[in-house]
């Protein structure tokens, strides 16, 4: 699929994949999709293991929580066997169940589905069954790897992201799929909640004939959607119709926490500062946990703890140097790969902003409100901002500026890796 840019250039949908990998400053960079952001201990050690053995040991976490490898071989000819190993591992362990949709298989689901009191639908269940849908069928391989689906179980916490199909659970029967990021939804029941998103890309597909990447690249995309939709969707049989439309809320900042669940368990929440894994803090999330959650907020979430582990679980994760306590300053966080992975950057922005967390920071460094989201990019492109209010904390070939507000829909489409 081809697509001008904000910049009127044409050029196909280079978002990378496990497959189809980005070439970047320092090595290929390669991303692999994680419906509902789900590791078990033994993919997250092998990811891990494939991290610090074929690339440069930094695991990222993205936007959409996915997992991104850097540093893979990205020589013009690389040898069958390097190009071949890394896609063999990840599918050895269940990470890349197709390759033909390996890049559109970008579900976001709420971390805590089916554990917490405020979760109306435990949305585990439809993340496996669209995974399914979206593979087994053919057509749909041709969405952009941007295209974004998301199960909200009623927390509210992911319709803030603007997935260009959302569903919001707002009854144990029911709830809501919101298009493109549109506050108001159409009703729909638990069990056509996967037909009806599949339904939502096939029309996405059809109405944008390969124009567009995402439903709000449409002029009145989700108005436009809706109404393709709307007869396929349920007729409210059943489905309170409480609310048809809401107020959709900030995205939550990210803060370690830890989580009672229904079950007398408890969920630990741990912030991966400026959402980098090393291959070591990789392997001891996945020495203590059964299952790894990833989250859109960068940070990782070890459900089904017993109480009596946490402290010694978050001692051992505090000693990797991952963030375990709330209210620091690694909370709220994020900044884009810059200098020297990026070709683009005008400054070692990872850098920077690890030394204004930590307190380290040289005269130079901007001063930078703190409890707010804040975001540092090597140049005006910010890849991997955060959606809404954000401090920008933008390098310039003349240092860097500081500025807070949103991004604009326009701005938002020029970037290349969108869900970094
Ligand atoms: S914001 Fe600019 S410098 Fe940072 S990763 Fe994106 S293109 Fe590179």
């Amino acid at each position: 699929m081809d697509i001008a840019d904000f910049y009127g250039h044409v050029r196909p949908d280079a978002c990378p994949g496990a497959l189809q990998v980005h070439i970047a400053a320092d090595g290929a960079l390669a991303r692999i999709r994680i419906p509902g952001g789900a590791l078990s201990a033994t993919q997250l050690r092998e990811v891990a293991d494939c991290s610090a053995e074929l690339g440069s040991g930094v695991i990222e976490l993205t936007s959409r929580a996915n997992l991104q490898l850097r540093g893979l071989p990205s020589t013009a000819a690389p040898s069958a066997a390097e190009a071949g190993a890394f896609a063999a591992r990840i599918a050895a362990v269940g990470l890349l169940p197709s390759e033909t949709h390996e890049r559109v298989r970008n579900i976001l689901a709420s971390p805590l589905a089916g554990r917490v009191d405020a979760s109306l639908v435990d949305v585990r269940p439809l993340v496996t069954a669209l995974d399914r849908g979206l593979c087994a069928s053919p057509e749909l391989a041709e969405l952009s790897g941007r295209f974004l689906f998301a199960l909200d179980d009623g927390t509210g916490d992911l319709l803030p992201i603007g997935a260009d199909v959302t569903f919001l659970a707002t009854s144990p029967s029911g709830g809501l799929l919101h298009l493109g990021g549109a506050t108001a939804g159409i009703p729909v029941l638990v069990d056509e909640v996967v037909p009806s998103m599949l339904a939502a890309a096939s029309a996405f597909l059809e109405l944008s004939g390969g124009t567009a990447w995402r439903v709000s690249d449409l002029p009145d995309g989700p108005a436009l959607l809706a109404s393709r939709l709307q007869p396929a969707a349920s007729r409210d049989g059943g489905v309170s119709p409480g609310r048809l439309s809401r107020e959709i809320g900030s995205l939550r900042a990210p803060d370690a926490r830890v989580v009672p669940q229904r079950d007398g368990r408890v969920a630990l929440e741990v912030v991966v500062p400026l959402g980098r894994l090393s291959a070591d803090q990789a392997r001891a999330l996945a020495d203590v946990a059964g299952e790894v959650r990833v989250t859109p907020w960068r940070t990782a979430v070890l459900p089904d703890l017993r109480p009596e582990d946490v402290e010694r679980v978050a001692d051992e994760l505090t000693r990797a140097g991952l963030v375990t306590g709330p209210g620091t300053a690694w909370a709220g966080l994020s900044a884009c790969t810059g200098s020297p992975g990026c070709a683009k950057s005008l400054a070692d922005v990872q850098g920077d902003a690890r030394r204004w967390a930590t307190g380290t920071r040289e005269p130079s460094t901007p001063a930078v409100p703190e409890g707010v989201l804040v975001h540092w990019a090597g140049c005006e492109r910010r890849c991997g901002r955060p959606k809404g209010e954000v401090v920008d904390v933008v390098a310039t070939p003349t240092g860097y500026r500081v500025g807070h507000g949103r991004k604009t829909e326009k701005t938002e489409k020029t970037e290349t890796r969108g869900d970094m």
